[in-house]
Protein backbone atom coordinates (compact mmCIF):
# COMPACT_ATOMS: atom_id res chain seq x y z
CA UNK A 1 0.00 0.00 0.00
CA UNK A 2 0.80 3.76 -0.34
CA UNK A 3 0.39 5.84 2.06
CA UNK A 4 0.92 9.96 2.10
CA UNK A 5 0.18 11.67 4.99
CA UNK A 6 0.01 15.53 5.61
CA UNK A 7 2.17 15.92 2.87
CA UNK A 8 3.48 19.42 2.09
CA UNK A 9 6.00 20.66 -0.45
CA UNK A 10 6.81 24.03 -1.37
CA UNK A 11 9.15 25.91 -3.93
CA UNK A 12 10.54 28.93 -2.17
CA UNK A 13 7.05 31.04 -1.18
CA UNK A 14 5.26 28.09 -3.54
CA UNK A 15 3.63 25.98 -1.92
CA UNK A 16 2.68 23.48 -4.22
CA UNK A 17 1.47 20.82 -2.03
CA UNK A 18 -0.43 21.61 1.34
CA UNK A 19 -0.94 18.64 3.49
CA UNK A 20 -2.24 16.19 0.87
CA UNK A 21 -3.46 12.53 2.18
CA UNK A 22 -3.93 10.15 -0.28
CA UNK A 23 -4.11 6.24 0.30
CA UNK A 24 -3.31 3.91 -2.86
CA UNK A 25 -4.38 -0.39 -1.81
CA UNK A 26 -2.31 -2.66 -3.42
CA UNK A 27 -3.23 -3.74 -7.11
CA UNK A 28 -5.24 -0.71 -7.92
CA UNK A 29 -4.70 1.91 -9.97
CA UNK A 30 -5.59 5.33 -9.16
CA UNK A 31 -5.92 8.53 -10.88
CA UNK A 32 -4.63 12.28 -9.68
CA UNK A 33 -6.71 14.54 -11.37
CA UNK A 34 -6.70 18.27 -11.33
CA UNK A 35 -5.76 21.55 -13.31
CA UNK A 36 -2.43 22.92 -14.55
CA UNK A 37 -0.33 23.59 -11.46
CA UNK A 38 -2.39 21.97 -8.78
CA UNK A 39 0.66 20.17 -7.59
CA UNK A 40 0.04 16.77 -9.73
CA UNK A 41 3.83 16.57 -11.33
CA UNK A 42 5.12 17.47 -7.80
CA UNK A 43 3.17 14.78 -5.73
CA UNK A 44 4.93 11.93 -8.19
CA UNK A 45 8.63 13.29 -7.88
CA UNK A 46 8.23 13.67 -4.58
CA UNK A 47 7.41 10.19 -4.02
CA UNK A 48 10.04 9.20 -6.34
CA UNK A 49 13.03 11.99 -3.83
CA UNK A 50 13.45 14.00 -6.66
CA UNK A 51 11.74 16.66 -4.47
CA UNK A 52 12.17 17.07 -0.82
CA UNK A 53 9.01 16.92 1.31
CA UNK A 54 8.64 20.13 3.65
CA UNK A 55 6.49 18.25 6.08
CA UNK A 56 4.77 15.19 6.08
CA UNK A 57 5.23 11.44 5.69
CA UNK A 58 5.31 9.02 2.41
CA UNK A 59 5.48 5.11 2.96
CA UNK A 60 5.45 2.22 0.56
CA UNK A 61 4.94 -1.44 1.36
CA UNK A 62 5.66 -0.56 4.58
CA UNK A 63 8.99 0.99 4.05
CA UNK A 64 9.33 5.12 4.73
CA UNK A 65 10.28 6.40 1.45
CA UNK A 66 10.21 9.74 2.69
CA UNK A 67 13.83 11.59 2.83
CA UNK A 68 15.37 8.48 0.57
CA UNK A 69 17.70 9.32 -2.11
CA UNK A 70 15.52 8.38 -5.59
CA UNK A 71 17.66 5.40 -6.66
CA UNK A 72 17.12 3.82 -3.46
CA UNK A 73 13.18 4.43 -3.53
CA UNK A 74 13.54 2.73 -7.60
CA UNK A 75 15.34 0.26 -5.76
CA UNK A 76 11.96 -0.76 -3.68
CA UNK A 77 10.27 -1.00 -6.59
CA UNK A 78 8.83 2.46 -7.58
CA UNK A 79 9.01 3.35 -11.02
CA UNK A 80 8.29 6.89 -12.37
CA UNK A 81 7.37 7.79 -16.02
CA UNK A 82 7.94 11.76 -16.01
CA UNK A 83 5.60 14.14 -18.28
CA UNK A 84 6.63 13.39 -21.76
CA UNK A 85 8.34 10.45 -20.89
CA UNK A 86 11.61 10.88 -21.14
CA UNK A 87 12.90 8.73 -24.12
CA UNK A 88 16.65 9.49 -25.36
CA UNK A 89 15.75 10.16 -28.69
CA UNK A 90 19.37 9.57 -29.53
CA UNK A 91 19.36 5.82 -28.79
CA UNK A 92 17.73 3.09 -30.45
CA UNK A 93 14.41 1.70 -28.80
CA UNK A 94 15.96 -1.26 -27.13
CA UNK A 95 19.12 0.52 -26.08
CA UNK A 96 16.32 2.67 -24.12
CA UNK A 97 14.86 -0.50 -22.91
CA UNK A 98 18.04 -1.59 -21.24
CA UNK A 99 18.41 1.57 -19.50
CA UNK A 100 15.20 0.85 -17.36
CA UNK A 101 17.22 -2.13 -16.06
CA UNK A 102 20.35 -1.32 -15.93
CA UNK A 103 21.28 -2.20 -12.02
CA UNK A 104 19.54 -5.39 -12.10
CA UNK A 105 22.49 -8.18 -11.73
CA UNK A 106 20.63 -11.02 -13.41
CA UNK A 107 21.20 -11.40 -17.04
CA UNK A 108 18.55 -13.88 -17.56
CA UNK A 109 16.26 -11.84 -15.62
CA UNK A 110 16.73 -8.41 -17.92
CA UNK A 111 16.47 -10.52 -21.07
CA UNK A 112 12.83 -11.93 -20.17
CA UNK A 113 11.61 -8.28 -18.65
CA UNK A 114 12.35 -7.34 -22.06
CA UNK A 115 10.69 -10.26 -23.55
CA UNK A 116 7.54 -9.15 -21.78
CA UNK A 117 7.76 -5.47 -22.86
CA UNK A 118 7.65 -6.45 -26.40
CA UNK A 119 4.88 -8.73 -25.59
CA UNK A 120 3.15 -5.97 -24.35
CA UNK A 121 4.28 -3.51 -27.06
CA UNK A 122 4.46 -5.28 -30.13
CA UNK A 123 5.77 -2.03 -31.74
CA UNK A 124 8.31 -1.34 -29.79
CA UNK A 125 9.56 -4.49 -30.88
CA UNK A 126 9.27 -3.96 -34.97
CA UNK A 127 11.28 -0.81 -34.36
CA UNK A 128 13.79 -2.25 -31.61
CA UNK A 129 16.90 -1.01 -33.31
CA UNK A 130 15.47 2.14 -34.49
CA UNK A 131 16.06 5.37 -33.03
CA UNK A 132 13.89 6.45 -30.48
CA UNK A 133 13.20 9.56 -32.80
CA UNK A 134 11.49 7.88 -35.49
CA UNK A 135 8.72 6.75 -33.25
CA UNK A 136 5.59 8.72 -32.97
CA UNK A 137 4.01 10.13 -30.00
CA UNK A 138 2.18 6.61 -28.95
CA UNK A 139 5.42 4.69 -29.23
CA UNK A 140 7.62 6.74 -27.50
CA UNK A 141 5.03 6.54 -24.23
CA UNK A 142 4.97 3.00 -24.80
CA UNK A 143 8.60 3.17 -24.70
CA UNK A 144 8.71 5.51 -21.81
CA UNK A 145 6.08 3.07 -19.82
CA UNK A 146 8.01 -0.35 -21.15
CA UNK A 147 11.29 1.50 -19.90
CA UNK A 148 9.72 1.33 -16.24
CA UNK A 149 8.57 -2.07 -16.42
CA UNK A 150 11.90 -2.95 -17.19
CA UNK A 151 12.78 -2.92 -13.74
CA UNK A 152 9.22 -4.83 -12.52
CA UNK A 153 8.46 -2.27 -10.76
CA UNK A 154 5.12 -2.80 -7.90
CA UNK A 155 4.47 0.73 -8.15
CA UNK A 156 4.39 2.80 -11.58
CA UNK A 157 3.94 6.60 -11.33
CA UNK A 158 2.84 7.97 -14.47
CA UNK A 159 2.76 11.26 -15.48
CA UNK A 160 0.27 12.65 -18.31
CA UNK A 161 0.49 9.42 -20.32
CA UNK A 162 -2.63 11.09 -22.68
CA UNK A 163 -0.47 14.30 -23.15
CA UNK A 164 -0.38 15.25 -26.60
CA UNK A 165 -1.77 12.01 -27.94
CA UNK A 166 -4.87 11.45 -30.28
CA UNK A 167 -7.96 9.75 -28.05
CA UNK A 168 -7.59 6.48 -30.16
CA UNK A 169 -4.19 6.26 -28.92
CA UNK A 170 -5.03 7.63 -25.57
CA UNK A 171 -7.46 4.77 -25.04
CA UNK A 172 -5.24 1.42 -26.60
CA UNK A 173 -2.36 2.75 -23.87
CA UNK A 174 -5.38 2.98 -21.23
CA UNK A 175 -6.15 -0.42 -22.10
CA UNK A 176 -2.88 -1.91 -22.35
CA UNK A 177 -2.61 -0.36 -18.73
CA UNK A 178 -5.39 -1.85 -17.42
CA UNK A 179 -4.82 -5.33 -18.52
CA UNK A 180 -1.22 -5.10 -16.80
CA UNK A 181 -2.35 -4.45 -13.67
CA UNK A 182 -5.00 -6.82 -14.37
CA UNK A 183 -2.15 -9.70 -15.37
CA UNK A 184 0.58 -8.44 -13.04
CA UNK A 185 -0.81 -6.95 -9.80
CA UNK A 186 1.05 -3.54 -10.55
CA UNK A 187 0.09 -0.59 -8.02
CA UNK A 188 -0.38 2.78 -10.18
CA UNK A 189 -0.65 6.01 -9.53
CA UNK A 190 -2.14 7.84 -12.86
CA UNK A 191 -1.27 11.33 -12.96
CA UNK A 192 -3.63 13.28 -15.67
CA UNK A 193 -5.24 16.50 -16.87
CA UNK A 194 -7.61 14.12 -19.10
CA UNK A 195 -9.78 12.99 -16.41
CA UNK A 196 -12.20 11.22 -18.22
CA UNK A 197 -9.66 8.83 -19.72
CA UNK A 198 -7.95 8.46 -16.75
CA UNK A 199 -11.18 7.23 -14.42
CA UNK A 200 -12.34 4.87 -17.29
CA UNK A 201 -9.82 2.95 -15.76
CA UNK A 202 -9.06 3.89 -12.42
CA UNK A 203 -10.88 2.40 -9.38
CA UNK A 204 -10.24 5.72 -7.57
CA UNK A 205 -9.60 9.17 -8.05
CA UNK A 206 -8.21 12.21 -6.26
CA UNK A 207 -8.69 15.77 -7.42
CA UNK A 208 -6.24 18.11 -6.26
CA UNK A 209 -6.79 21.94 -6.46
CA UNK A 210 -3.62 24.45 -5.50
CA UNK A 211 -1.96 21.87 -3.66
CA UNK A 212 -5.01 20.50 -1.66
CA UNK A 213 -7.08 17.40 -2.46
CA UNK A 214 -10.42 18.78 -2.72
CA UNK A 215 -12.25 15.57 -3.81
CA UNK A 216 -11.66 11.95 -3.07
CA UNK A 217 -13.61 8.72 -4.28
CA UNK A 218 -14.47 6.18 -6.61
CA UNK A 219 -13.86 6.77 -10.27
CA UNK A 220 -17.81 5.84 -10.57
CA UNK A 221 -18.99 8.64 -8.25
CA UNK A 222 -16.08 11.01 -9.66
CA UNK A 223 -17.63 10.75 -13.13
CA UNK A 224 -21.53 11.56 -12.10
CA UNK A 225 -20.60 14.24 -9.61
CA UNK A 226 -21.54 16.64 -12.36
CA UNK A 227 -20.60 19.62 -9.85
CA UNK A 228 -17.21 18.40 -9.54
CA UNK A 229 -16.89 17.47 -13.13
CA UNK A 230 -17.37 21.54 -14.18
CA UNK A 231 -15.31 23.07 -11.54
CA UNK A 232 -12.38 20.63 -11.58
CA UNK A 233 -12.44 18.32 -14.07
CA UNK A 234 -13.16 20.38 -17.62
CA UNK A 235 -15.51 17.79 -19.11
P1 LIG B 1 1.12 20.54 -14.75
O1 LIG B 1 -0.01 19.82 -15.30
O2 LIG B 1 1.34 21.89 -15.39
O3 LIG B 1 2.37 19.75 -14.63
P2 LIG B 1 0.74 20.12 -11.97
O4 LIG B 1 -0.60 19.89 -11.41
O5 LIG B 1 1.57 18.95 -12.22
O6 LIG B 1 0.64 20.98 -13.28
P3 LIG B 1 2.98 21.19 -10.54
O7 LIG B 1 3.83 21.18 -11.74
O8 LIG B 1 3.23 20.19 -9.50
O9 LIG B 1 1.44 21.11 -10.96
O10 LIG B 1 3.04 22.66 -9.91
C1 LIG B 1 2.42 23.02 -8.68
C2 LIG B 1 2.78 24.48 -8.34
O11 LIG B 1 4.18 24.58 -8.08
C3 LIG B 1 2.50 25.47 -9.45
O12 LIG B 1 2.09 26.67 -8.84
C4 LIG B 1 3.84 25.64 -10.13
O13 LIG B 1 3.93 26.92 -10.72
C5 LIG B 1 4.79 25.52 -8.96
N1 LIG B 1 6.09 24.93 -9.39
C6 LIG B 1 6.28 23.73 -9.96
N2 LIG B 1 7.59 23.48 -10.19
C7 LIG B 1 8.24 24.58 -9.74
C8 LIG B 1 9.62 24.98 -9.66
N3 LIG B 1 10.58 24.15 -10.10
N4 LIG B 1 9.92 26.18 -9.13
C9 LIG B 1 8.94 27.00 -8.68
N5 LIG B 1 7.64 26.70 -8.69
C10 LIG B 1 7.27 25.52 -9.21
Amino acid sequence: MLEIDELSVSYGAVRALDGVGITVERGGITAVLGANGAGKTTLLRTISGLQPARAGRISWDGAELTGRAPDRIARGGVAHVPEGGGVITELTVDENLRLGALWRRDRADRAAARKEVYELFPPLEERSAKPASTLSGGERQMLAIGRALMSRPGLLLLDEPSLGLAPLITARIMGILRDLRASTGLTVVLVEQNAHSALSIADRGYVLALGKVVAVDTAAELLADDGLRHAYLGF
